[in-house]
């Protein structure tokens, strides 16, 4: 069982690229508790926050929906591509600090990748949500709810 806080409003940033990276969306997965672990979550939570309790879901399941959405990677801009530092401080053959050796860099997209795909919610969910800020259901159930934002698909 897990329990997830859920973002109840779009955050906004003026620099569109700030605004995916580093903003809340609605239905942004915030923070994943382990019940077994955490100290209970107090229900309901203040806006904007609410409150998702999941049965048939393992921690390692759930943390999955609160990665950030990570672009593919593109050649290190800073070794171009060969991870050996261009510019080392004693000319000794070092790991490019940027791509730590590696050659390649990702740069973090969006906020969260998954998201609680709020305007197809059924209305039971939706109604729950505005009005007690409080929903439970199964993982079976809730991996329908929840979409990948950068397939469009439901998990
Ligand atoms: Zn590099």
């Amino acid at each position: 069982m897990a329990t997830f806080l859920i973002y109840d409003r779009d955050n906004t940033h003026v620099d569109p690229v700030k605004d995916l990276r580093g903003c809340y969306k609605l239905g942004d997965i915030v923070e994943v508790f382990d019940d077994d672990r955490q100290p209970p979550l107090a229900i309901p939570q203040p806006p904007p926050f609410w409150v998702v309790k999941i049965t048939g879901i393992t921690k390692a399941q759930a943390d999955q929906f609160i990665a950030a959405h990570i672009s593919d990677p593109v050649t290190c801009p800073r070794c171009d591509g060969t991870g050996i530092d261009p510019t080392p401080v004693n000319g000794e053959s070092v790991p490019c600090h940027q791509c730590r050796g590696v050659g390649t860099v990702t740069t973090r997209l969006r906020r969260r990748l998954y998201c609680l795909d709020w305007v197809n919610l059924p209305v039971e969910v939706q109604t729950a949500l505005t009005t007690t800020r409080y929903y439970e259901t199964t993982f079976a159930l809730a991996r329908h709810m929840v979409r990948n934002k950068a397939t469009g698909a439901t998990v």
